[in-house]
């Protein structure tokens, strides 16, 4: 079986690893699940005790440039559109802290100038005294572009690649800097480069073949960890929801082969961190709090202001690029769009609940720049 599905890595600039081999037997092979579920259960001890780190996504911005083919923020889409001002940032944030998180992810479209890198930095610099770990997932970045970013204080860079299926990649991404398949593909070791120390890749399931995709994450997982080892590296593989624009997923992966992927992804990349997003039900969430998840997030809003309604008397559509003004008729409860719609709908605490019940620890903090400065 080693070697299957053969042309995944093609094209790629990554090659076979003793690592992808191994997660290609572990995910392709004979193995059962329920013995698969056990070892992941067991290496998931052995490197990360009994923990669950939480956060929660902010969002700066839901302006983008791009058109991509299955997101709500969609350059084309006329949805209600807002970027937040930092102080703005700011408020969502001690709104977050309040409730208990001390990790948080600042999420935005890719809008060279709505979100540009000093407005980014100002984000990062609000949101770091309330929160000792904070991640960006924004447009990638030349290095020289990331590196006031981490001045400011942020330590962990998300970047996914989407699909690593280049047909798929071109189709889906029907116009602006998105488009470029190598420059996003590279743009994780330019942020290693910068002076990040934890690294989150991942694959959206859901637009093109999914056994592929998975050994091509493994490939990137491979690399990455090769070229940027003082890194953590964590994997994500979020199943495609509907958004807005209607998109419909193209290709779907059944609750058992997701399961099995994140026990195997486990067992290949014992050191990895798994992510694991609110897209995914609650039922399901539970049963993977033991088999290889390290991190999870909760409570989510996915659009700009969703904690707590800042920014909405700035409310806009967009259409083919433009700003238009909402109908008198929307203003009354509008908020901003949302990126995609999540299925746990759990409070911090709640979902904290259902850790401990399972015998697991909700780690709120796990850092602090103390450590390394
Ligand atoms: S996936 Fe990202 S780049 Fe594409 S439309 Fe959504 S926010 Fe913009």
């Amino acid at each position: 079986m080693s070697g299957w599905p053969g042309s995944a890595l093609e094209g790629l600039p990554f090659g076979q690893s003793a690592q992808v081999a191994r997660f290609e037997e572990l995910m392709f092979g004979p193995v059962r699940l329920e013995e698969l579920a056990e070892q992941a259960r067991w290496e998931t001890r052995k490197y990360f005790g009994r923990t669950m780190r939480l956060f929660a996504p902010l969002y700066l911005s839901n302006e983008c440039v791009n058109t991509c083919q299955y997101c709500g923020f969609s350059k084309d889409n006329p949805i209600r559109r807002v970027t937040l001002k930092p102080e703005e940032v700011e408020a969502e944030a001690r709104h977050l802290a309040g409730t208990g998180f001390r990790s948080v992810l600042l999420v935005s479209g890719e809008h060279p100038r709505e979100v540009p890198v000093d407005y980014l930095s100002e984000c990062v610099r609000r949101t770091v005294p309330l929160f000792p770990t904070v991640a960006i997932e924004v447009a990638p970045l030349e290095v020289e572009e990331y590196r006031p970013v981490v001045a400011a204080g942020a330590e962990g860079l998300v970047l996914y690649q989407e699909t690593y299926d280049r047909a798929a990649y071109a189709e889906m991404h029907v116009s602006g800097p998105k488009r470029n398949f190598d420059e996003r593909l590279l743009g994780p070791e330019r942020g290693y480069e910068a002076g990040f120390r934890r690294i989150g890749v991942g694959v959206l399931i859901g637009l093109a073949d999914w056994r592929k995709e998975l050994v091509a994450l493994a490939g990137h997982l491979s690399h990455l960890m090769r070229v940027g080892w003082r890194a953590q590296i964590t994997l994500a593989l979020p199943r495609l929801r509907p958004a807005a624009g209607g998109f419909q997923p193209r290709v779907a992966m059944s609750d058992r082969d997701f399961v099995r992927a994140i026990c195997a992804y486990r067992v290949a990349f014992p050191q990895a961190g798994i992510v694991l997003s609110t897209r995914e039900p609650k039922k399901l969430r539970n049963g993977l709090m033991e088999l290889g998840v390290t991190m999870m997030s909760a409570g989510s809003e996915t659009e700009p202001g969703g904690y707590t309604g800042v920014g909405k008397e700035r409310l806009h559509r967009t259409v083919r690029g433009r700003e238009v003004a909402l109908e008198a008729s929307e203003w009354e409860r509008a908020q901003a769009t949302e990126q995609f719609e999540i299925s746990d709908e759990r409070s911090a605490e709640e979902l904290g609940m259902a850790l401990r019940q399972r015998g697991l620890d909700p780690v709120w903090k796990d850092w602090d720049r103390a450590l390394t400065s």
